[in-house]
């Protein structure tokens, strides 16, 4: 029970020191700090979760820990990490000065903006998706290994799902840098969300097919629907990665041809300029149906479409993206005034192409 409580948190410590001990790359980001000058942020989550995986997977061998060791400790180590991020809560929150009128609000959305220590070393928002992906990943291994011990084998859903979650995680921490030019790092303030949302939400809810299903042998599937969860993952996958790319590149060169091919379409203002091209000119959100249908495809890969609590996953990102939209649409308009409504006119849906 102790050491389940405490699991979450010598993860996270182990994350954090492999992250400050390991060779990153410096890189400018899409915030500024107080001086208007870009954010440097230190990248290496590549490798703190190859280093991280290595290490479990040395403490397995060499008999010290079972696989399964994350699955046998569920429940406690998910109170762990649910204490843990409480206390980082309050402990980044409550220091800070204020920014709304109720402690409350503040408490969620966060007060500090980009807290960054030693000289920039660690940028809180980056350590706390690092430690939440490692986290997750190894989540997904423990409750897969569960099946393999209990039951003898893992079965071709366990796999797939496996190494579809793995794929998840490995993209976005390739794609790190990409990470920089997104809502959260230039738009919200650290606080419970954020905080308690990496430190508890992201490795043990995302998780929540195989949480519900490795207790029980692994169901035969028919391989049409694994290929079909496998072709809905990679049609989400390369609508969100592909606009996350191409928003980056053109943020960085508004010139530059689209992945070396497509020449930027855009509209103007003369000042300022968006892209209405490529998977923008799909819709203006597309990248948010592309999280939606790899999360689809994930649960398909489970092999039981009709058991409905692996559903929350999907329905999360629904509940999550579609209000966020909203927002971002808000902000957009407000920042960008009547160019946004020349962009609004030119890509007419908000995130699925023709329909919504
Ligand atoms: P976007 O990457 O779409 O960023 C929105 C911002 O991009 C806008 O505020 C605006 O910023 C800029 N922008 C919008 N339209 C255009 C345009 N046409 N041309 C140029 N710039 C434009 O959204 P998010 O940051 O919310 O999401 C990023 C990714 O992260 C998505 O793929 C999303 O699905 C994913 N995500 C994943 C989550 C997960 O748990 N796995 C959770 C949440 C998001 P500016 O003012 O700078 O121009």
């Amino acid at each position: 029970m102790i050491l389940g409580f405490f699991l979450p948190w010598i993860l996270q410590a182990v994350v954090l020191l492999l992250h400050v001990a390991l060779p990153g790359r410096w890189v400018d980001g899409y915030a500024r700090g107080a001086d208007g000058r870009p954010l440097r942020y230190r990248l290496n989550g590549l490798l703190v979760l190859a280093v991280t995986v290595g290490l479990a997977a040395a403490a397995v061998a060499l008999d010290l820990v079972d696989a399964d060791l994350l699955w046998q400790h569920r429940w406690a180590s998910l109170v762990g990490a649910c204490v843990l991020g409480l206390l980082f809560t309050a402990w980044i929150v409550l220091p800070a000065p204020p920014v709304k009128r109720s402690l409350l609000a503040d408490l969620y959305l966060g007060r500090p903006e980009n807290p960054q220590w030693r000289g920039g070393r660690v940028d809180a928002k980056m350590w706390l998706y690092l430690g939440g992906a490692a986290l997750l990943e190894l989540n997904v291994l423990s409750f897969a290994a569960h099946r393999q011990i209990e039951f003898g084998q893992l079965g071709a859903v366990t796999i797939l799902y496996g190494a579809l979650f793995t794929w998840f995680v490995v993209d976005y921490l390739t794609f790190e840098e990409v990470h920089l030019y997104t809502y959260d790092l230039f738009a919200e303030r650290v606080g419970f969300k954020l905080g308690w949302g990496c430190l508890v939400f992201y490795p043990y809810f995302y998780v929540v097919g195989l949480w519900s299903q490795a207790g029980d042998p692994a169901p035969g599937a028919h391989t049409w629907l694994l290929v079909l969860a496998g072709i809905v993952f990679f049609t989400g996958w390369t609508l969100s990665r592909g606009a996350n790319l191409q928003k980056h590149a053109f943020k960085r060169d508004p010139q530059a041809k689209a992945f070396g091919l497509l020449a930027p379409q855009t509209v103007s203002d003369g000042e300022r300029t968006l892209l209405c091209g490529g998977f923008w000119g799909l819709s203006r959100h597309v990248n948010y149906l592309g999280e939606i249908l790899m999360a689809v495809g994930l649960t398909l890969a489970l092999g039981q479409p009709g058991d409905l609590l692996p559903w929350l996953y999907p329905l999360y990102y629904v509940a999550l993206l579609v209000p966020r939209e909203r927002d971002d649409d808000r902000r957009c308009a407000a920042k960008y005034g009547p160019l946004w409504d020349a962009y609004r006119a030119r890509v007419a849906r908000r995130i699925v192409p023709w329909i919504y």
